[in-house]
């Protein structure tokens, strides 16, 4: 870390190839010989150079824009791999994924079934779509990142889903085929996402004896990671031998969208200290990266767990806020923390951060967004630079 930061200056995001590949190699083998496609979310961690990497080792993409398209294809992602997710999908989102040939949407409205059909007739294609259905289970998460629940605005009704697959037989262009769900982020206890799995087979068997033929299942992602000492997370393997034993001899191909639990916890924020400062009763510890490079903690008073580079136990530790740059008060990254009593100069990183890190970075005051880079085996390399004074200012005109 110390070498990369010297040579890629900080503030610096850090990924492990080893550590992401080892977690989708967990997902991908506990499904064992049952049809199944792992599908990363590509919200988590958008860098080019993990999406290859993911989709060298086999993935498919669950996307949420136009953009998150272009980036899979842009990495050599396979089109045939991708769905697409959101509430929100527009027209030319809706048309370049028809001629990108993916292989399907999760649609969240009846609406938006309508506009599929019609782009996808125009296109003389059939498109291949699943409801996203609400299942109304609780996943006892933060509720920014709860989506399972009736007040959310994701997926349709458990009551009015049956009929909403029964009109849509009227679409020549459109094969309804599958059933989704996805409840929330950063689950530290599967039960909600078996109780929102065994819902959905229940509906699925009703939708069947209706004459709907429904081929595949998909579960979202929402596994949680341990970010806090005491954090316990399932293990990818358990929760995926848990659903597989639900679904087996059914005819199903299942699906899963994780994001955070591939990547979240191999990757880490480095930044260098640049001051020191107590306003009487308080101590900082003032960084070089801010709210702008990992909103986390302001967003969702998220932990993340703090590292110095070099450990020296002679310097004994603090009691500190560690905060950034940027002109807020909401802008910290950590608060009233026992940390490592670093110096301006030292290096602190910041652990658990390759999902929802550098994807949610902004511009805010003016700040070049951070460098990023892969680590694999004994190598690194940049795999995207730190952005330039003039990056901030493209396409702007005075
Ligand atoms: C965000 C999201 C995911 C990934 O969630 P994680 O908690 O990162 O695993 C999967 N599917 C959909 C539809 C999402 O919106």
């Amino acid at each position: 870390m110390d070498a990369i930061a010297r040579r890629a200056g900080t503030p610096c995001y850090i990924y492990s190839a080893a550590g992401i590949l080892s977690r989708y190699r967990a997902y991908d083998e506990a499904f064992g010989a049952a049809p199944h496609q792992v599908f990363f979310a590509v919200k988590a961690n958008s860098n080019l150079a993990v999406l290859a990497l993911l989709a060298k080792a086999g993935a498919g993409f669950d996307i949420v824009s136009g953009g998150e398209l272009f980036r899979v294809l842009k990495a050599g992602g396979d089109p045939a791999k991708v769905v697409f997710s959101g509430v929100g999908k527009t027209a030319p989102e809706v048309e370049y994924a028809l001629e990108s040939g993916i292989r399907g949407f999760n649609c969240e409205s009846e609406a938006e079934l309508s506009l599929i059909d019609s782009l996808a007739a125009r296109q003389g294609k059939k498109a291949r779509a699943a409801l996203r259905v609400n299942p109304d289970v609780d996943a006892e998460t933060h509720p920014y990142i709860s989506t399972g629940l009736r007040e959310n605005k994701f997926g349709i009704a458990m009551e009015e889903v049956e009929a909403v697959y029964g009109r849509a037989r009227r679409f020549q262009n459109l094969i309804l085929d599958g059933v989704s769900c996805h409840i929330g982020s950063q689950l530290l206890n599967s039960s909600p996402l078996v109780e929102a799995l065994d819902r959905v087979l229940e509906l699925v068997e009703r939708l069947r004896a209706a004459g709907t033929a429904i081929g595949h299942l998909d579960l979202g992602g929402g596994l949680g990671v341990p970010y806090e000492p005491g954090d316990e997370a399932p293990s990818i393997g358990a929760y995926i031998e848990r659903i597989c034993e639900r679904v087996k001899d059914r005819g199903l191909e299942l699906m899963v969208e994780p994001g955070r639990s591939l990547v979240a916890e191999s990757g880490l924020l480095v930044t260098r200290v640049l001051y020191r400062k107590s306003n009487g009763t308080k101590e900082f510890i003032i960084v070089d990266a801010a709210m702008n490079d990992l909103v986390r903690p302001s967003l969702y008073e998220a932990y993340h767990e703090i590292l110095p580079v070099k450990r020296d136990p002679r310097r004994g530790t603090a009691k500190v806020d560690v905060v950034g740059p940027v002109c807020e008060s909401g802008d910290f990254l950590a608060l009233d923390r026992e940390v490592a009593n670093l110096l301006p100069g030292d290096l602190m990183a910041l652990a658990t951060a390759g999902a929802y890190g550098f994807v949610m970075a902004s511009n805010y005051n003016s700040r070049p967004r951070a460098v990023e880079v892969l680590v694999e085996g004994a190598s690194w390399r940049v795999v995207r630079t730190r952005e330039t004074l003039d990056d901030l200012i493209r396409g702007e005109s005075v």
